[in-house]
């Protein structure tokens, strides 16, 4: 799996790194807000995992799962709701944590959602920025790395369902994308 990986953008280290970092200013942010942490499926998940222990507060955990993008490295442009929140979300202050922003699509569409459940707050931190791919206007309000425009893999990022077990963020060989 480690051969197919062209180049290393984001170690081990440096997401450790920036872990502790966001990890510092959500407790700061958070501390007295219980917040309603929702993991967003299935991108988000090492990243979750790794965030949610550098933040020292009481806060509850749920997952959802919006798909858009099917096993392609282009975005279909329709975002669907695969599994919804077991939460109810209503008056809550929540955080949502995503894996990477690209068009702003998928965010757009669970803010909206969480909107209309009438949440108290919604903020959003997301692992990776992809400026240069954005179709709407979106913004996270915390982010741990600016990523190039390019298809980036591992810590829970997938081409065809594969490498989000890497512990690094990286681009793949363009061989792996030929084979298809
Ligand atoms: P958006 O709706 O912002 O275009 O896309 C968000 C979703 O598309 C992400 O949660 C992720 O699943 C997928 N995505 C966007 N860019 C990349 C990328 O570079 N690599 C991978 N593996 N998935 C991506
Ligand atoms: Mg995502
Ligand atoms: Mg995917």
């Amino acid at each position: 799996m480690n051969n197919d990986i062209e180049r290393v953008l984001y170690s081990r280290e440096d997401i450790h790194q920036v872990t502790q970092k966001l990890g510092q200013k959500l407790t700061a942010e958070y501390a007295d807000k219980n917040p309603l942490i929702i993991c967003v499926l299935k991108g988000a998940v090492l990243f979750t995992t790794d965030i949610i222990r550098e933040m020292d507060v009481y806060a509850d955990l749920d997952f959802i799962n919006l798909s858009s993008y099917g096993n392609e490295t282009i975005s279909s442009g329709e975002v669907q709701l695969t599994k919804d929140l077991d939460d109810d979300v209503a008056g809550r202050d929540v955080l949502v944590i995503e894996d990477i922003i690209d068009t702003g699509r998928t965010l757009k569409f669970m803010v909206d959602l969480l909107k209309r459940r009438q949440v108290k707050s919604v903020k959003v931190c997301t692992l990776l920025d992809k400026p240069a791919g954005r179709l709407v206007d979106i913004k996270a309000d915390y982010i741990g790395f600016e990523v190039p425009n390019e298809f980036v893999v591992g810590y829970g990022l997938d081409y065809a369902e594969r490498y989000r077990n890497l512990p690094y963020v990286g681009i793949l060989k363009p061989a792996i994308y030929e084979h298809k």
